[in-house]
């Protein structure tokens, strides 16, 4: 039996894809084996979005050449569509795709097998669809409903290598989280490059909340979570219409970047302090208690003092429970690769490390505001009789209790720690 091992890097869409190729290769009877042992193919879906990233990517296929130097080595994702080449010449790669049409890679790596080379697939103009699901311990599977961004930052490099918008159609991804719960998940995590622009592409233009509504209704006993949004998709009417469905996980990712107007505008973001503000009022009004998290970038060119402390001051206002902070990277192909006024790194440093230490207070904060209360926790691993798992705000939630893998149980929190909850359960 033929052993394939896989390795994914960056975001929820890549776990999503890989898990959807693992289901695809299994199916053809290949064994999926852990990455650090002997594997006839190596499949490594990349990341792009720094170029730490991109290096990180290279560094695993040297990785797999060491570890096997006659397996075949597939890369797919946008590093592999970034710098394709240098990855078959420097790193040792045998098959390159890119960030679309992924379902085509076990073809691709059948013909390899059989002769040695491939050809490049014709591109596709729908949304690739790959079934969802297919892990052994079935706690959470991500459900792809989305590729490609049109927006422009001008810090990202997605648009120029993920810029066809398509969307999965509204029907199949309702069945889709229909069978998902038949299975046995107990979580769907709704993921996609931008999942605010979900529909646009669509003959009949379903939105993001009809799509949501859809999903919650179709598997009631399954905890849904959301991906990544920008703050123009949160209206009144999208957080009241949502707060209706108890399955539907309290943990909102509404994207920030910067808490100051001035910087906003120069990134090229949508959105400014008020209106950003004014989603995360909408979400606590509806969802009480509900956890916002968000990603940061510190130190972009141009970000003077005085506008990072602006950032700060936005920050103490929206009291996130989770903050993702990044120097900010220079990624070349971006508009803000060539501006003037970057920042050192020293520069950067110092201010992601004042970022993290203001947004690791308010994360303390925001768990100790649960001591005493009660949440709802899928249970994932177990280790010397503690059992660990995620509440619906995607809090980790420590028990002493054996054997609840895959369980949802109602825990009341007795203590918080830096970076987690302590609770009994009910
Ligand atoms: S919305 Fe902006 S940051 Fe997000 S993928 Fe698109 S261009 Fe990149």
């Amino acid at each position: 039996m033929m052993k394939a091992a896989f390795y994914t890097l960056g975001c929820k869409t890549n776990q999503f894809e890989t898990q959807a190729l693992e289901r695809l290769l299994s199916a053809r009877g290949y064994a999926v084996v852990p990455f650090e042992q002997k594997a006839d193919v190596y499949i490594i879906n990349t990341c792009s979005v720094t170029a730490i990233a991109d290096k990180k990517s290279r560094n695993v296929i040297r990785r797999a050449r060491q570890l096997a130097p006659d397996s075949i080595i597939a890369v797919c994702g946008c590093s592999a569509e970034h710098t394709g080449e240098q990855m078959m010449r420097d790193c040792g790669a045998d098959i390159i795709l890119g960030t679309e049409e992924k379902s085509r890679l076990p073809d691709m790596i059948e013909q390899y097998v059989k002769k040695r080379s491939y050809t490049i697939p014709e591109p596709i103009e729908f949304f690739d669809y790959m079934p969802a699901g297919g892990l052994v311990g079935r706690t959470r599977a991500l459900l792809k409903v989305q590729d490609g961004c049109r927006n422009f930052c001008a810090y990202c490099i997605i648009p120029y290598l993920r810029n066809k918008l398509l969307s999965l159609d509204l029907d199949i991804a309702v069945s889709e989280a229909a069978r998902l719960e038949k299975e046995g998940y107990r979580e769907i995590v709704i993921t996609g490059i931008e999942i605010s622009s979900y529909g646009v592409d669509l003959p009949e233009k379903p939105s993001l909340l009809q799509l949501l509504e859809g999903i919650c209704n179709a598997a009631p006993n399954t905890r849904i979570r959301l991906g990544s949004l920008e703050p123009r998709t949160v209206t009144e009417e999208w957080a009241k219409r949502l707060s209706r469905y108890k399955n539907l996980c309290p943990h909102f990712h509404l994207s920030l970047q910067s808490g100051c107007d001035k910087t906003l505008k120069d990134m090229g973001r949508r959105y400014n302090t008020a209106r950003y503000m004014e989603a995360a009022e909408y979400l606590r009004k509806y969802f009480p208690d509900c956890a916002i998290t968000t990603d940061l970038i510190v130190g972009f060119p141009g970000e003077t003092e005085e506008d990072f402390a602006q950032t700060l001051e936005f920050l103490e206002k929206l009291r996130p429970a989770q903050v993702h902070i990044f120097p900010y990277s220079r990624r070349e192909g971006t508009k803000a690769y060539s501006r003037p006024n970057q920042l050192t790194r020293a520069e950067k440093e110092d201010r992601a490390a004042r970022a993290a230490q203001l947004c690791s207070a308010l994360r303390k904060e925001y768990l100790d505001s649960f001591v005493g209360k009660e949440l709802t926790v899928l249970f994932e691993q177990e280790k010397n009789g503690i059992s660990e798992g995620y509440s619906m705000e995607y809090l980790p939630v420590a028990v002493k209790a054996r054997e609840i893998h895959n369980c949802v149980c109602k825990v009341l929190i007795t203590s918080a720690q830096k970076d987690k909850l302590s609770g009994e359960i009910k």
